[in-house]
């Protein structure tokens, strides 16, 4: 696990993480939070114990994706202890601790980053293979202090093409490497659409600038995700694990690599 000298990183007693990794976007609505779900979802059907860390405090969606929102969060004195899907992924949000799931989180941000780190720290997480933590959105302030409290060992990139043609997510690179955490990789999110008539692939927004950024930046490609209504509906419907293509097997394959290291 990462350890940084200058800023000692709290350690958490009742867990045995394998490995962590922040889905980080340089921006909102890229579709880090559907990422993050496809992700813990294919690693899961690989036979690992996986948790998600949904640090995303003001725009929490992992509960509603995955169909737990208003699931009762047990604890003790040691901990408070993750809920569990129908398929046994563990998640820990802001959302599942509120009382009314549209109730807005208007804390500032040094609150906010405290309570992320809580969520590594006072959280029961148990064994796992991966914990994945969906990071809030941008470069700012509290994604920089997620980085000094918890001990990620790397972070996946998540752009949608309109993203790299304006280059956001270099900020996101560019934070990274300050930060010195490892880059496992860029997914491109919303990288063409899927006809839902008949299932063809459309190139809505022109060729994709992926591979040229990715180059450039000297990036790994981890997948590309299409627009695909099915996806939309299973996460309105909290059905996530239904998803019948995750489109990240590349990604899955990367991130069972590094475990095996
Ligand atoms: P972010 O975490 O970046 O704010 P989300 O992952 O919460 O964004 O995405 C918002 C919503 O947009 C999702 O719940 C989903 O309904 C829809 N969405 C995102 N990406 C896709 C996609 N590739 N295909 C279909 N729907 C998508």
């Amino acid at each position: 696990m990462r350890q940084n000298t200058m800023h000692p990183i709290p350690k958490n007693e009742f867990t045995d993480v394998k490995k962590m990794y922040g889905i980080v976007s340089g921006k909102g609505g890229v579709g880090k939070s559907l990422v993050t779900s496809l992700l813990a979802v294919g690693l899961r059907r690989n036979g690992f114990e996986v948790g998600i860390l949904d640090a995303d405090i003001t725009g929490s969606s992992i509960p509603k994706i995955f169909g737990v929102s208003g699931a009762k969060i047990n604890s003790d004195s040691k901990a408070i202890y993750p809920v569990r899907t129908h398929n046994d992924i563990r998640i820990m949000s802001m959302n599942l601790l509120l009382n009314k799931e549209d109730a807005p989180v208007i804390w500032r941000g040094p609150l906010i980053a405290k309570t992320i780190e809580q969520f590594w720290t006072e959280v029961g997480w148990g064994v796992l293979d991966y914990l994945l933590i969906d990071m809030p959105p941008g470069t700012g302030d509290v994604v920089l202090t997620v980085f000094q409290s918890i001990p990620i060992d790397g972070i996946i990139i998540v752009t949608s093409p309109q993203d790299l043609v304006s280059l956001i997510v270099k900020k996101a690179y560019n934070m990274a490497k300050q930060m010195d955490i490892p880059i496992v990789g860029i997914v491109e999110n919303m990288s063409y659409a899927i006809c839902p008539h008949c299932g063809k692939e459309i190139d809505i927004f022109g060729k994709s600038k992926l591979e040229s950024i990715a180059q450039q930046l000297d990036l790994k490609i981890l997948g590309k995700v299409p627009i695909d209504p099915e996806l939309t509906k299973l996460c309105d419907e909290g059905e996530i694990e239904k998803a019948r293509n995750l489109y990240l097997d590349s990604c899955i394959e990367v991130l069972k690599k590094e475990i095996a290291e």
